[in-house]
């Protein structure tokens, strides 16, 4: 074997730098450096004089942001040198991008990819499979996210109720082992994924044919991928004690955090009973469990009539199942009875007015009529009993969704006291100007500042953002968004504490909030001087471990 003596001498020459050499990259750097100066300003934006609410709960600041690319690269009391875009925010807030953490968002996004509702009220994340509902599998729907030019960013939760459908179909019945497994086996598919967690409907079928101890199961297999458990319960009327204690156990027994979504206590014989739901919370916090709330500002809710009106064991089976039991007079007689207790005591709040059609697929024309006018309309007097038939009547036709006013204000404002709540709209994309929508879609976030911060002084202005922001941001996990920190990718609103409000009502909902002058998400601007802009920067988020 011959060695080439002489490859060492040269390779050590190769890398010794003469003096004329460094002289040539010391020159080259400079160019280089200057050039890049030449090029453009330090910062693609700067945000000037605002009060900065920076969504950890602290009082309020004075002075700038600066942000390069998707992140915020300086806050500081002035920052003066040139930026592409300068934004005066004098007599404004800029607050962290609001991250709702219930929507209904899938409905329509692919429709209205801008999110109008939302990003004009500073909401600038979307948490989407709520309520035990969700795509089974997620992946192809994620894909199809991903490829969507959008304004907002947005991520989901895997729905139990989905994934025991899936598996066992609407049975009202425990699973066998295997089928136990098959759930099992979604649910960490669903997180591998990229899932924040697991969401329940325990009021809803078929995830009112769940054990407590089957949905554990599932959440002990969320839980190991960090997820957390949200749900909307089991009960929120007469059950509402037991149905939180569920929740709290969910969490305690399945080693995860685990939150009570939307929050409220249903039926004027309920009122009060957040003085204990709260305290079980509490109690709960008190030993350790990391169990939370979420609450929209309505003293009114909204679901389907038949899942409102209907009992559980009624629904079982699907559709056709359904319509044969009210076909049967001796069954629909007992539902019946169930529907006038829901109506009297629950859901319906006493009487057949605060019962709303929202959306009725099979004739438009109900959407804002109520059940009283219903049963006038079936030629009936608008009694209970008698809005119960329409009730079953309107099931019978294919359904519609509802608003249902049987929330008070107090346990609501006691609710949104707690330092537990955060804020979630359980809205959904409405088509503009389509159907009769709950008004919590256009309006949640406005309405949160302009009526429970400015008017009734519930809570404070931080606090508030705190509630839309850095809380439910950190409840999922997304430790990089919901505060106005350096390094944060910068999701901003910025709004006047002054006009901040809510504009959609029951009676008109398609009606934008008002207040919010500009809206960024990952650097870019969505909204401004009151229009959307064409940017789609929207992100689909996911879990990571
Ligand atoms: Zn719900």
């Amino acid at each position: 074997m011959s060695i080439d003596q002489s490859a060492r001498p040269r390779r050590r020459y190769r890398l010794v730098c003469t003096p004329i050499e460094l002289c040539i990259v010391t020159f080259l750097f400079l160019t280089f450096t200057q050039t890049q100066i030449a090029q453009g300003p330090a910062y693609d934006l700067i945000i000037r004089n605002g009060r900065i609410v920076d969504g950890s709960g602290s009082p309020w600041y004075r002075g700038d942001i600066a942000v390069r690319g998707d992140t915020i690269v300086r806050i500081a009391a002035r920052i003066s040198e040139p930026a592409t875009r300068v934004i005066d925010a004098a007599g404004q807030v800029i607050a962290p991008g609001f991250v709702d953490i219930h929507t209904h968002a899938r409905g329509a996004i692919f429709e209205v990819p801008t999110a109008d509702n939302y990003v004009r009220q500073g909401v600038t994340t979307l948490m989407e499979g709520p309520d035990g509902s969700s795509p089974v599998p997620l992946k192809p729907w994620l894909a199809r996210l991903e490829v969507l030019p959008k304004s907002v960013n947005i991520g989901t939760f895997i729905g139990q109720g989905s994934v025991r459908a899936a598996v066992m179909g609407d049975v009202n019945r425990v699973p066998t082992a295997p089928e136990l497994d098959k759930m099992r086996a979604l649910v960490e598919q669903g997180m591998k994924d990229g899932a924040f967690g697991l969401s329940t409907g325990l009021f809803y079928v078929p995830g009112n044919f769940s054990t407590t101890s089957e949905v554990v199961e599932l959440a002990r297999v969320a839980g190991r991928f960090g997820g957390i458990h949200i749900s909307h319960m089991r009960e929120e009327a007469s059950g509402v004690i037991d149905s939180v204690k569920e929740t709290i156990a969910i969490g305690e027994q399945g080693g995860l955090p685990t939150q009570v979504t939307h929050h409220k206590i249903i039926g004027p014989a309920n009122w009060g009973r957040s003085v204990d739901t709260l305290k079980l919370i509490d109690e709960a916090r008190a030993r350790g469990v990391d169990a939370t709330i979420d609450q929209y500002p309505y003293t009114a809710s909204s679901t389907s009539i038949q899942a409102a009106l209907l009992p559980a064991w009624a629904q079982e089976g699907g559709r056709e199942e359904i319509l044969k039991r009210l076909r049967d007079p001796a069954i629909r007689a007992k539902i019946k009875a169930e529907t006038i207790r829901i109506i009297r005591n629950e859901r319906g709040g006493g009487d057949p007015k605060n019962i709303v059609i929202a959306r009725c697929g099979w004739d438009a024309s109900l959407a804002g009529k109520t059940l009283a006018d219903v049963t006038r309309v079936r030629g009936m007097e608008p009694s209970v009993e008698n809005a119960a038939e329409a009730g079953l009547w309107i099931v019978e036709q294919g359904g519609c969704s509802g608003i249902f006013h049987a929330i008070n204000e107090a346990d609501l404002e006691r609710i949104l006291r707690h330092p537990a709540t955060m804020i979630g709209s359980d809205g959904e994309i409405p088509i503009f100007g389509k159907d009769n929508p709950h008004p919590r879609s256009y309006g949640t976030f406005a309405r949160v500042l302009a009526v429970y911060v400015r008017e009734r002084k519930t809570i404070t202005l931080e606090d508030a953002v705190r509630k839309m922001s850095s809380f439910p941001a950190g409840r999922i996990g997304l430790f990089d968004r919901g505060l106005l920190r350096v390094g944060m990718k910068a999701d901003i609103a910025i709004f006047d504490p002054a006009k901040v409000r809510d504009a959609a009502t029951f009676d008109k909902p398609h009606q934008y909030a008002e207040g919010f002058s500009a809206v960024f998400v990952n650097g870019q601007v969505v909204f401004e001087n009151g229009s959307m802009t064409t940017a789609r920067p929207g992100k689909v988020l996911y879990k990571r471990m």
